[in-house]
């Protein structure tokens, strides 16, 4: 097996098991910071246990010891220790921080039409980290998976809600028909809700939204950013390094129910399906809520495509999900021409 070039670290928190990658060069601040962004631990509340030679608490020198010269064994354990911030205001603003870098990549790279000439860079090392996610994701079912669904994986923020816009209530945020299109693609469709972000926020986004409790549809789980991974990936002759929601993390864990056959993952950012650009359908961001509400159709239309595809389609590999609009038409005007026939 060729060597890692980075540090493995299998963190165990609370009742949860999960593995982070970090470079050799970054700290143990840097570990921080990361645990942080999975756990919403705050820094300072945060106790590490199993780092040979390094202060469990934060504000020693140890805080910029590189992770590399430490003695760590491959896949080294680490115990957190730490409850999660109820500080909502410190919370909010690294996550607002973190949605403006990622802004500013989203526009300049992923408005571009198809994944055409994107490839990951180094697919061995993400092979690695994949493997080690299906290893440490365990899926908790709200509900169980049914027999004969296919699946949908849907991505929450700037796909059905406006994490970034203000609105006196969080109902004005999730995008226009967010609930008529669940309850519709909930007949044909075992939903997973998949988001770059920490359990408790995505717990707090989908009862808020009132995803959990209507009575037209059930999501069968969710999966946060701790089952993500980072990889290098090039487009357009430029590297970029970000995390992917890989399907095969939950393909794995159903093999007998889910396959590339019968999934499709709905993402505003592109470079999530990296890991399986053919099962990824981009659907525009929806970005400020309180103007574009009143005249965004997305949900509508993709309502339509989910069910032409799964009354009609028995492989969707071979569909073309960056012609999502196009299917639809054409689906459409096939039928209304037989019908002018009879
Ligand atoms: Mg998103």
């Amino acid at each position: 097996m060729e060597e890692e070039q980075e540090v493995v670290l299998n963190v165990k928190w609370q009742k949860r098991n999960f593995s982070i990658e970090l470079g050799r060069a970054e700290t143990v601040s840097d570990l921080r910071a990361r645990l942080f962004s999975l756990t919403d631990v705050l820094v300072e509340h945060q106790k590490l246990i199993g780092l040979p030679s390094v202060s469990m608490r934060v504000g020693s020198k140890d805080e910029t010891r590189q992770l590399g010269s430490l003695k760590l064994k491959p896949e080294h354990s680490v115990l957190l220790v730490g409850t999660p911030s109820e500080e909502i205001a410190a919370l909010e603003a690294h996550a607002n921080a973190a949605l403006d870098r990622f802004d500013v990549f989203d526009d300049l790279e992923d408005d571009l039409a198809s994944n055409l000439g994107d490839r990951v860079v180094d697919m061995a090392s993400a092979r690695r980290r994949l493997e080690r996610r299906i290893a440490t994701t365990n899926i908790q079912e709200i509900n169980p998976p049914r027999e004969g669904k296919r699946l949908l994986m849907l991505d929450i923020d700037f796909t059905v809600f406006d994490c970034k816009s203000t609105a006196p209530t969080v109902a004005e945020l999730g995008r226009p028909g967010l609930h008529e299109f669940l309850a519709s693609v909930y007949v044909n469709y075992d939903i997973i809700i998949w988001s770059q972000t920490s359990w408790r926020w995505l717990e707090a986004k989908i009862t808020e939204l009132g995803m959990l409790m209507n009575p037209e549809y059930k999501l069968m789980a969710t999966l946060d950013r701790t089952s993500m991974f980072a990889v290098t990936s090039i487009r357009n002759a430029k590297r970029r390094t970000h995390e992917v929601k890989a399907l095969e993390v939950i393909w794995r864990k159903y093999p007998e129910r889910y396959s590339a056959k019968n999934s499709i993952a709905v993402d505003d950012l592109r470079r999530n399906f990296m890991m399986n650009p053919q099962s990824g359908l981009r659907i525009s961001p929806f970005k400020n809520a309180p103007v574009t509400r009143a005249t965004d159709r997305e949900l509508y239309s993709l309502e339509k495509y989910l069910r032409l595809i799964a009354e009609k389609e028995t492989d969707f590999t071979t569909l073309d999900h960056s012609k999502w609009k196009d299917y639809c038409k054409k689906n459409v005007d096939s039928s209304s021409a037989s019908n002018g026939h009879q």
